[in-house]
């Protein structure tokens, strides 16, 4: 298949290195040249230690670097049958290339946007023919993480999903279907992982080393809140925090925390800078988390009754189905277990009863339990 991307940054470049070990022909522009040449340095280092570590052949390697080009201007896209764009989030910079790779393409191409945060819909709005358009939402490290959320735009031709679905199953993908609402899936529910850490933090009932030591050591994920957060950086974290919390009318469930703004305002923005929650300079001492198992239960309890909340509530507002929102935590975001899974092992009515609680104790509309996990009862 002809496969297009736009845009060679980080998802870009992931994205083609999969289509290309996919085997398919893939074309890269980025209108930035300096990005195209970090891009194929990039890919040959990629494939160079995946042949080292024995995972592909030398000649698997050289066939997929082989099936990689890159193209100075958009006009060379005309043949393509498939585009990922994979820009910066801007909406009118990606509705500009829409607008242009419309006018160049065949009617048959299908054009999808990688946004995070945009709707697909507002980017499917700026061409003649929106029912070619639809979200293809990778997760980072794209060749590495299986799942992808397919959002159609409302504009979507329907048969353009089993069509997109089944090409990345033969990627080796897993695709979810997510209705075209802030965040798809995974950055709507994720979202209390991060914000009632923060909460906590921020109301002194612990550390951020006891925080992230409750999450990893009593709940089992492979990462702590805080750590994660200055894994993807604080700007980043802060910034889709924002969006989400401004394109959900500013409910307060997804209010961002001041102590994450002043983190991002000072630079402190995680691995990337040397500083974040942790400070990463070298023979930097990592702080010694509290090991109160008391104390590590009822934070770790906390956030994922929030995390459950907010899975009911996606199922209850019919963003995606129940298996795709057990998928897209558990693929996407490596959680340990499906949270709707989760919430049946611990009792819908206790899940209820936490939420209830949390409501009692503060009054805020953050704390109010979903009909969905009320329904479920
Ligand atoms: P990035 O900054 O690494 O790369 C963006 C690239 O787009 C840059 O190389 C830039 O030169 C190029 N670009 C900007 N304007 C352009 C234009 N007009 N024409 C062509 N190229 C242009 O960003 P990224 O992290 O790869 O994110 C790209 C998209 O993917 C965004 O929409 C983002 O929301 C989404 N996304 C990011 C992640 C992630 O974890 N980084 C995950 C999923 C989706």
């Amino acid at each position: 298949m002809k496969t297009g991307v736009i845009g060679s940054g980080t998802m870009g470049t992931g994205i083609a290195q999969l289509m290309a070990m996919a085997g398919e022909e893939v074309l890269i522009y980025d209108n930035n040249p300096a990005a195209c040449e970090r891009a194929l340095e990039r890919l040959q280092k990629i494939m160079q230690r995946l042949t080292e570590k024995g995972k592909v052949s030398q000649e698997e390697a050289e066939a997929t670097l082989g099936r990689i080009s890159f193209a100075d201007k958009l006009i060379a896209f005309g043949d393509r049958e498939l585009i990922v764009e994979a820009v910066i989030e801007d909406l009118g910079v990606k509705q500009d290339i829409f607008e242009q790779l419309e006018d160049l393409c065949s009617p048959d191409c299908i054009l999808a946007t990688n946004t995070s945060s945009l709707s697909v819909t507002s980017i499917a709005a700026a061409c003649d023919r929106p029912q070619r358009v639809l979200g293809m939402h990778f997760f980072n490290p794209a060749p590495v993480m299986k799942l992808v959320e397919v959002v159609p735009a409302l504009q979507t031709d329907r048969s353009l999903l089993s069509e997109i679905k089944a090409l990345l199953e033969k990627w080796g993908k897993i695709p979810v279907e997510a209705k075209d609402t802030p965040g798809f899936i995974v950055n709507r529910i994720a979202r209390p992982f991060y914000g009632e850490a923060l909460r906590i933090l921020e109301e002194g009932i612990a550390d951020v080393a006891t925080i992230d030591w409750a999450m990893t050591e009593m709940g089992g994920f492979r990462m702590g809140p805080f750590t994660l957060m200055d894994y993807i950086g604080n700007d980043v974290n802060y910034a889709v925090t924002e969006t989400v919390f401004k394109a959900f009318y500013y409910d307060p469930r997804y209010k961002p925390s001041f102590t994450q703004k002043r983190l991002a305002e000072a630079g402190w923005l995680g691995r990337k800078s040397g500083r974040g929650y942790y400070d990463y300079s070298p023979g930097a001492q990592r702080p010694e988390p509290k090991e109160d198992p008391v104390l590590g239960l009822s934070i770790f309890k906390r956030i994922l009754v929030m995390l459950i909340n907010e899975a009911a509530d996606a199922l209850f507002w019919q963003i995606a189905s129940r298996e795709d929102i057990e998928l897209a935590m558990t693929k996407g975001v490596n959680y340990p277990k499906g949270l709707l899974q989760w919430a049946e092992e611990i009792g819908i009515a206790r899940c209820v009863e936490m939420m209830d609680e949390l409501y009692d104790r503060y009054r805020e509309d953050r704390y109010r339990c979903s009909p969905g996990l009320r329904n479920m009862l």
